[in-house]
């Protein structure tokens, strides 16, 4: 299939390659869907082989981003955009990451950037030197700062949902849950589990950040290679994507997944197998929404108090998923999508996309920052 037709079969609106020969910037920003407001997502630094493999995981991602935004009420389309880089976790040149800015910036605010794997803070600080079209900013320079401490909020959220459903009691206290992953979310999350009286177990490749949780909560360590497979009340997967596969799901021992990790489920026959085996899905791009409501906030002044009390609602949001799932005899991460399709539906905005110098329709009102 060419690029085009590729694009297309997926629904998006716009792919954009960019080069930048003085800094060495490789970017693909893709832009999939502006029907509910202009498309946000966020930028992901990573070693792509090829652009082919780049351009694969920019519409993948950003059709995710679509769904993510639509199902959580925010008024906002979906976009990603990923750059080739060498290594993930070195910090990127000034140079490069502004010239990203002006390419983001060229978009006039159909793409929307934030952080995502392998960006930090300061990168959308030097983003925003060359564009107002950039959220998760410093807190200093008028945005949200670091999501992950509201997007674990929202996944303890979905776990409620979770409990509610399975014991009728939105209670953790008492439950045995395993987080795997325990970086900026997951090491959030573990503390909020442990405020909760749930009994907690963790496990990371980087046996540093599992000690000093050890140390600070008293949670119990597990090794990395039995996180799937422990037994317990809820898995949380909150490393990577693709933890959970045909192979996997015949291994789990838990009753619930719910976790912070993008596309969990390795493919989608996936969502029907844990179904089969009885283990409640809480899909991913539901509860982990938590980061894009936070830096939606920043459209109409950042306030943190708001942010939080509309990621709770995220507990409501996964037992109308949970329901429609029952309704329409379906898994839930497809209930989910069935949701969140059947809201572009019936909000798409009329006549068309939302384009540069139309007035923010996620505001409903004046866009402090945003104007452009
Ligand atoms: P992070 O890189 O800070 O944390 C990930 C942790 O997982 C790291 O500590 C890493 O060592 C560990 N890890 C990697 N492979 C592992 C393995 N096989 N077993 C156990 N641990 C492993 O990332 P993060 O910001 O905490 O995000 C975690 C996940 O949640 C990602 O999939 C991310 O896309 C998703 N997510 C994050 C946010 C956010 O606000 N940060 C929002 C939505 C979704």
């Amino acid at each position: 299939m060419s690029l085009s037709e590729v694009m297309a079969e997926a629904g998006h609106e716009q792919v954009f390659f960019v080069a930048d020969g003085a800094s060495g910037l490789r970017a693909v920003i893709a832009v999939h869907s502006t029907a509910l407001g202009p498309s946000l997502g966020g930028i992901r630094f990573w070693r792509y082989a090829t652009d082919r493999e780049a351009f694969a995981d920019v519409l993948r991602l950003s059709e995710a981003m679509t769904l993510k935004a639509a199902v959580a009420g925010l008024h906002q389309g979906g976009g990603k955009a990923v750059v080739r880089c060498d290594d993930p976790d070195r910090p990127r040149s000034e140079s490069l990451l502004r010239a990203l800015g002006r390419a983001i910036h060229e978009l006039g605010g159909r793409y929307l950037a934030a952080e995502d794997v392998g960006a930090t803070t300061r990168d959308m600080d030097l983003i925003a030197r060359e564009t107002p079209w950039v959220t998760g900013v410093s807190e200093a320079d008028g945005g949200s700062g670091d999501p992950s401490p509201v997007t674990a909020y929202g996944v303890l959220c979905g776990m409620r949902a979770a409990a509610r459903e399975l014991w009728g009691d939105p209670s953790l206290a008492g439950r045995d849950v395993v987080v795997q992953g325990v970086g900026h979310v997951g090491s959030h999350l573990v503390r909020m589990l442990v405020e909760e009286d749930a009994s907690v177990r963790v496990a990371d490749v980087h046996a540093a950040r599992v000690e000093a949780l050890v140390r600070e909560c008293g949670v119990t360590p597990v090794a990395v290679d039995r996180a799937v497979i422990e037994p317990c009340d809820v898995l949380a997967p909150c490393a990577l994507g693709a933890v959970i596969t045909m192979r996997s799901v015949e291994q789990l021992r838990c009753r619930a997944v719910v976790g912070a990790a993008n596309n969990q489920l390795a493919e989608p026959a996936v969502d029907d197998a844990l179904a089969e085996r009885g283990v409640l899905y809480a899909p991913d791009f539901v509860v982990n929404a938590g980061g894009i409501i936070n830096i939606a906030e920043e459209f109409v002044g950042y306030d943190r108090t708001r942010a939080l009390a509309r990621t709770a609602e995220i507990e409501a949001t996964t037992a109308r998923v949970f329901a429609t799932a029952r309704e329409l005899g379906l898994p839930p991460g497809r209930a989910a999508e069935v949701m969140a399709r059947r809201r572009i539906e019936r909000e798409a905005v009329p006549g068309g996309r939302w384009q540069p110098g139309d007035p923010a329709p996620w505001t409903g009102g004046e866009a402090s920052r945003f104007q452009g």
